[in-house]
């Protein structure tokens, strides 16, 4: 069965064919730059990959785009749209309302549009490619996944702010987290590969890629998560400071005379990586510049040192932890990320194998010694597959349902 998952953010579509339940990508690729003079449209199947240059002026010319690839006599890997059984979205912020991935119906859409005021950079994106693919996919069973869906199990003590309690009653200010489908993915990985049921394990998962946050997974459930009512809080990322003292924004605004607005672009387009060194929120960058240039080398201790910070504070939050996990980008590729981000923590029942750290790049593999108390895993992430087999779960229980 084919499955097609979508993720639309503010001017590209990434896309994926999954043939299912094996999990294999059949083709695949992504629009970049629409609304641009110039858009780039990149497909790959098995045999084949090319790129055009072309204008897409929406996301609805995207998704139209797509279909027709898709369906192409030559290109193509379907004959006809309705081969593609359903398409499953991933959507930034379900808000409260959604514990787990849904089919698409039209109260689905107007929470969704409920929580724009919430995520304003992702979900008019995310709703646009629901749009296009409810047109250009008319048959296929339509399923959001939700990044916040994984978190909703945290508890009310993890998740309010020490602010007056009317802000949650009355606007539903709150700890939301992010990367959801990412953390759940690796930790029902981590499961699966130990053998143990998926609500049998206690990991901190830590999802380091362009956007960093960390998960406190208590028997299988998110308990805590760096991320809060925005993906700003947190860790250090690629350009958001993560973590600050909110008086910095008084600071900022009464001595230098900058707009919320302007503190709002600083914190989430200027800090980070990219404010500390001055010059990249790449770590491949920051890595070549080590130790020939101070900040670059500042960045990354800055980064390395709030991550240590956080995986402490959530081994006292779970007290017996069976695995720390590093994935997305800089967690899967960045072995002295996970050296130092660990080192010293023998007294927690923590020890890194250097050579296998050294040698587990881009792939899953377990790196610490035999004698470590905990695990510490790399898992690369794969949250496309994990929405691709929530929509064929639920194909699977309607056709089921049907014949009953
Ligand atoms: P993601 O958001 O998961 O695509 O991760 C993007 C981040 O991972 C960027 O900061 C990249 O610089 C970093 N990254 C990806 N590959 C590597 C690599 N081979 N070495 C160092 N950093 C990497």
């Amino acid at each position: 069965m084919k499955i097609l998952v979508i993720n639309c953010g503010s001017s590209s579509v990434k896309f994926k064919v999954f043939e299912m339940p094996e999990g294999e990508i059949i083709a695949g690729g992504n629009v970049e730059k629409i609304g641009e003079e110039i858009s780039i449209f990149k497909w790959k199947t098995k045999e084949k990959e090319t790129k055009k240059e072309l204008k897409i002026t929406s996301h609805q010319e995207a998704l139209k785009l797509i279909s027709e690839t898709l369906t192409d006599e030559k290109a193509g890997v379907v004959k006809e749209v309705n081969e593609i059984k359903g398409v499953g979205h991933r959507v930034v912020h379900g808000g409260e309302g959604f514990e787990k991935s849904v089919i698409i119906d039209e109260n689905v859409i107007k929470r969704i549009e409920e929580y724009i005021d919430l995520a304003p950079l992702h979900n008019p994106h995310n709703l646009a490619g629901i749009k296009a693919s409810m047109k250009y996919f008319p048959e296929s069973l339509q399923v959001a996944s939700f990044d916040t869906a994984f978190h909703t199990t945290i508890p009310e003590v993890a998740y309010l702010y020490a602010i007056p309690y009317e802000l949650y009653e009355e606007n539903r200010v709150r700890r939301y987290g992010f990367h959801g489908t990412s953390h759940r993915y690796v930790a029902r990985r981590y499961a699966e590969i130990g053998g143990k049921g998926k609500y049998e394990v206690n990991v901190i998962t830590c999802h380091l890629g362009n956007g960093c946050s960390i998960t406190a997974v208590k028997n299988g459930h998110s308990i805590d998560t760096s991320m809060g009512l925005t993906p700003l809080e947190g860790l250090v990322m690629g350009t958001r400071s993560g973590d600050i003292d909110p008086g910095i924004i008084f600071y900022l605004e009464e001595r230098k005379g900058y707009s919320v607005k302007e503190i709002n672009n600083l914190l989430n387009k200027k800090s980070g990586l990219l404010g500390i060194s001055g010059y990249s929120n790449d770590f491949r960058n920051l890595m070549e510049k080590k130790d020939s240039d101070k900040r670059a080398s500042l960045a990354i201790e800055i980064f390395c040192y709030r991550l240590k910070k956080y995986i402490g504070s959530y081994m006292a939050v779970l007290g017996k932890v069976d695995a720390i996990i590093f994935t997305a980008g800089i967690g899967e590729n960045v072995p002295y990320v996970r050296e130092k981000s660990l080192e010293n923590m023998e007294m927690f029942g923590i020890e890194i194998d250097p050579e296998k750290n050294k040698e587990t790049v881009g792939k899953e593999g377990k790196i610490s010694t035999e004698k470590s108390k905990v695990d510490v895993y790399v898992i690369p992430t794969n949250e496309e597959l994990a929405i691709a087999s929530d929509t064929y779960q639920f194909i699977i229980s309607k056709q089921k349902q049907e014949t009953q």
